[in-house]
């Protein structure tokens, strides 16, 4: 009889895998009390050494495979491991206990390890409690090495479904890059490090499968359904036959969307769609071109400010978007200005400590028109790039019309600056204002009539029209981008464009997912940019779409839905 587990199923382009179960135990490892000699004390430290910079060198390693467009918050999960691994806490503490007490480097770090996780268990900090964790992974890939451990045999990974109570970020990137098929985890839920991982990597996946360890037999045959979140093992032929089928398919279709990168969103009718890439990294240029885009809607710049202690200088933003106006060739890019503060944190912290609610705070273009010497170093770089290519600069959260005026001031200022300074740039570049606060919404005209273009962010609209924290899991159900009020925002902007015979694009979320694009064009957007892997599908949607139809219905639509109860 087949058995089926119930988890929470990962789905990308690929949701099946069928294969092998690799079981793989993730326990805490246990080291048993040991001495050494008096005379092997050094040696027995530098073991210990030894072991702290290999566990670096793992890490680093497995950072380098993370793919591009994963989350960053993986990256600060591998880099507060590298971080655990340069305390003095872990790297130097054991060695003390070693030659101190005469102990083995695994028992002197199993003690470090029992001494912290009670302070960790002490803090009040819900946060710092949930270090415990890292502490645990840091310790164990130590412990591991001095163990003798190796690291499984690739040939063993290949081909199979990795079967496990949880995976940390490395873990699954190492077996990904050593041919593991699908992952099937007890614990975690759709925004855990493993789904997110597994999204990225394009790996089928079932997570948070309760008893999926204890129901599994390594080496048993079973089925990934990641589109049903259901994990099938002991199928009759019957079944392994369908998924093999829908298995094909599902290859044949990513096949065919990678097939599209040259061809033009056109629609049925004739129309044509600008489908542009989001992207956060230089790096990101090949997977936008890869992905089939006409050039760049949304450059997040912010991540040239994380994970360092100095603010980047004017030279560094000029070489970062040297890079991407290089590799988009002819093609726009779209340059947002700073949007740190919320969800967006570095080091460097403006906020004084107290702010109490960081989304409301100053953030994006507040925080640049109270910072202004680190705004005119950013607005220098883009004004200067654009004298290499086809560029666009975009101010984030604008809710006031002065933040704009004042905004375009400055920006005039570095233009007879860098004017006087015989320094290139394109007078002519387009200016935008994105419109991401329901105030901006609601006054859209008055930022059409002052801009060159327009375009909605709706990841932040919803949040503000909806008073919905973005990244509170608590709050996900009520986070809609079909409610009726942000319907109605989005047609005004629409609107409003027309109205003052400006452009109008839209870079959230919204504008890359399938379900929604038809509504979209039907509203009269004509211009979409979105994370590069949603471009094939987003593409092959819309040369299936007559879009003349769509506006028709869409009216019709736009009133049931305006009518519904609120
Ligand atoms: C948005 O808010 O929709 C947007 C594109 O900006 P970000 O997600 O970077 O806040
Ligand atoms: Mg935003």
């Amino acid at each position: 009889m087949t058995l089926a587990i119930q988890g929470i199923g990962v789905d990308t382009s690929i949701s099946t895998a069928i294969g092998k179960v690799l079981m793989l135990s993730r326990g805490n490892i246990q080291a048993e009390p040991g001495l050494v000699a008096g005379n092997r004390i050094e040696e027995e430290i530098q073991r210990f050494f030894n072991a702290v910079k290999e566990a670096a060198g793992q890490l680093r390693e497995i950072r380098k495979q993370i793919p591009k467009d994963t989350p960053p918050d993986i990256l600060e999960f591998i880099d507060t491991h590298l971080l655990m691994l340069e305390d003095k806490a872990i790297s130097e503490a054991p060695a003390q206990t070693i030659r101190e007490e005469g102990c083995s480097a695994e028992w002197a770090l199993q003690m470090r390890r029992n001494q912290l996780m009670r302070v960790f268990e002490d803090m009040e900090d819900a946060y710092l409690r949930t270090r415990k964790d890292d502490l645990d992974h840091v310790v164990n890939r130590i412990l591991h090495i001095l163990q003798g451990g190796r690291n499984s045999d690739p040939a063993e990974i290949a081909g199979h479904i990795i079967v496990s109570e949880d995976l940390t970020p490395a873990d699954a990137i190492m077996l990904h890059q050593r041919g593991a098929i699908g992952f099937i985890t007890d614990f975690g839920s759709p925004m855990s490090h493993t789904a997110i991982l597994a999204r990225s990597l394009g790996i089928p996946a079932v997570v948070g499968a309760h008893g999926a360890t204890s129901h599994l037999h390594p080496g048993e045959l079973v089925v990934i359904d990641a589109r049903h979140g259901s994990v099938l093992a002991n199928c009759d032929n019957a079944c392994l036959l369908f998924f093999r089928r829908r298995l094909e398919q599902e290859q044949a279709h990513r096949h065919a969307l990678h097939n599209l990168r040259d061809t033009p969103a056109l629609s049925l009718d004739g129309q044509q769609i600008e489908l542009l890439a989001n992207i956060e990294l230089p790096e990101d240029t090949e997977p936008a071109i890869e992905g089939g885009c006409s050039g760049v809607g949304l450059y997040r710049t912010e991540f040239l400010y994380m994970n360092r202690e100095e603010l980047p200088t004017e030279e560094e933003h000029f070489q970062a978007y040297s890079q991407v106006v290089k590799g988009m060739g002819e093609q726009p890019v779209t340059i947002r200005t700073l949007d740190l503060g919320a969800d967006k944190q570095c080091e460097y912290q403006p906020e004084p400590a107290s702010c109490t609610n960081p989304a409301l705070g100053l953030r994006a273009i507040r925080l640049c028109l109270k910072e202004t010497d680190i705004f005119r170093i950013q607005i220098r770089a883009i004004l200067r790039v654009s004298a290499r290519g086809n560029v666009r600069m975009m101010l984030p959260m604008l809710t006031n019309l002065w933040e704009a005026r004042q905004a375009r001031q400055i920006i005039k200022e570095e233009r007879l600056s860098l004017m006087e300074q015989g320094k290139a740039f394109d007078p002519e570049m387009p200016i935008g204002a994105m419109i991401e606060t329901p105030a901006a919404a609601l006054t859209a005209e008055s930022f059409a009539r002052l801009f060159d273009f327009l375009s909605i962010g709706t990841n932040d609209l919803i949040q503000y029209t909806l008073a919905v924290d973005r990244a509170d899991d608590a709050v996900n159900h009520l986070y809609n981008a079909l409610h009726p009020a942000v319907i109605m925002l989005i047609q005004q902007v629409v609107k409003a464009g027309i109205t003052c015979g400006k452009p109008v694009a839209m870079c959230g979320e919204m504008a890359g997912t399938p379900g929604y694009i038809p509504l979209l064009l039907g509203m009269g957007l004509r211009s979409l940019s979105m994370h590069p892997a949603s471009l094939p599908e987003a593409k092959q949607l819309i040369r299936n779409l007559d879009i003349s139809q769509l506006e028709q219905k869409t009216a019709g639509i736009l009133q049931n839905l305006l009518n519904e109860d609120l």
